[in-house]
């Protein structure tokens, strides 16, 4: 009997397993490559330490261990980080230069659609016999910025306008698509700015006080005291262009309501749909970030949109206690002096 439980456990350990050193050189990905794929969290190792994401680097890296099951996972997520399937795909319109050092697709691979569409649009063009490619793209400000193989002199106002419109396009719908996985998303301010769907947002560490306020870092400023402007100086033509204008589907963002109707769910009516310019959703949202501090989450605050305004509305169906009950009018007038700006 004792044999054949030895023989057993013998099984169990008999499992290959690689260190993330051996198992880099197997997939032949670089360690870094690898660490980036367990710090977006969709593919689990064989072995790592729990809640890795907050635990010190030493103790992860010790915890590593890989097995032969992993190594197809990783390898499909290797390729997909490094735009292989596109770079077949779009061999035709993606030219990147040849020279020692030349920049290539430095981007996450969330945005791989966002490429393609570019390049779709260059294929048309290039049909109509315009011989543009696609040489680089990087990441700025949590937002994709492309490079074409055109000299900008030797455009038509024609070509210039449309490829500036292009390039709008494409810098304002990574905005609103996670780099990790292609979701909707929305800019986070972290340790960094990156876009970042709910899933993936711990990638930029703890939030600061921006996050959620500015939305798009080329469009908008916080000042000293923490107020947002709409247009930076150094203004662009290219940004007065509305989403619509520039054909994004709306429908399809994350944009700040929706996200405001998702963190403050246990304050808005559940019928409310937020509206409004980012302007007045940023003011809001300040507003709402005041009424937590100031009185906490409390479930029978709610908030409804009236036709001047938002207005407070308490559910008394379910109070939370009798406390809670005394201090209603208390917390009512507290929200309104928030709400009406005299107290934040
Ligand atoms: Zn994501």
């Amino acid at each position: 009997m004792s044999a054949v439980k030895s023989t057993g456990v013998q099984k169990m350990t008999d499992k290959k397993l690689y260190t993330l050193a051996e198992f880099s050189e197997l997939v032949g990905g670089r360690s870094d490559l690898i660490c980036r794929i367990l710090d977006a969290g969709d593919i689990r190792p064989h072995n790592i330490e729990p809640d890795h994401i907050f635990k010190p680097f030493s103790v992860v890296i010790n915890s590593l261990r890989f097995s032969d099951d992993d190594i197809e996972p990783f390898k499909a997520e290797i390729r997909r980080r490094k735009f292989e399937d596109f770079k077949v795909a779009y061999a035709d319109v993606y030219a990147p230069d040849q020279v020692p050092g030349a920049r290539g697709l430095e981007v996450n691979p969330g945005w791989t659609g966002i490429l393609e569409n570019y390049c779709n649009q260059l294929r048309e063009w290039r049909a109509d016999g315009w011989s543009i490619k696609l040489r680089w793209a990087k990441e700025k400000f949590g937002s994709i910025r492309i490079f074409s193989n055109i000299d900008h002199r030797t455009m038509t106002p024609l070509q210039a306008f449309r490829l500036s419109r292009l390039d709008e396009w494409a810098r304002r719908r990574s905005l609103q698509t996670c780099q990790e996985c292609g979701r909707p998303g929305r800019l986070r301010w972290g340790s960094h700015a990156a876009t970042l769907c709910d899933r993936h947002k711990h990638l930029v560490g703890e939030l600061r006080a921006e996050d959620g306020v500015i939305l798009d870092p080329d469009r908008q400023k916080m000042d000293k005291e923490g107020r947002v402007h709409g247009w930076p100086e150094n203004f662009l033509g290219r940004y007065t262009w509305t989403d619509t204008d520039l054909g994004l589907d709306e429908g399809q963002t994350m944009d700040l309501a929706k996200s405001m109707e998702i963190e403050f769910r246990p304050f808005l009516s559940p019928d409310l749909r937020l509206d409004g310019t980012d302007l007045e959703l940023a003011d809001l949202r300040k507003k709402l970030l005041a009424v937590d501090q100031a009185i906490g989450r409390h479930h029978w605050v709610k908030f409804q949109l009236r036709q001047r305004g938002y207005e407070i509305a308490i559910d008394t169906t379910e109070p939370c206690s009798t406390v809670d009950e005394i201090r209603r009018d208390a917390i009512i007038a507290e929200i309104e002096m928030i709400m009406s700006g005299e107290h934040v």
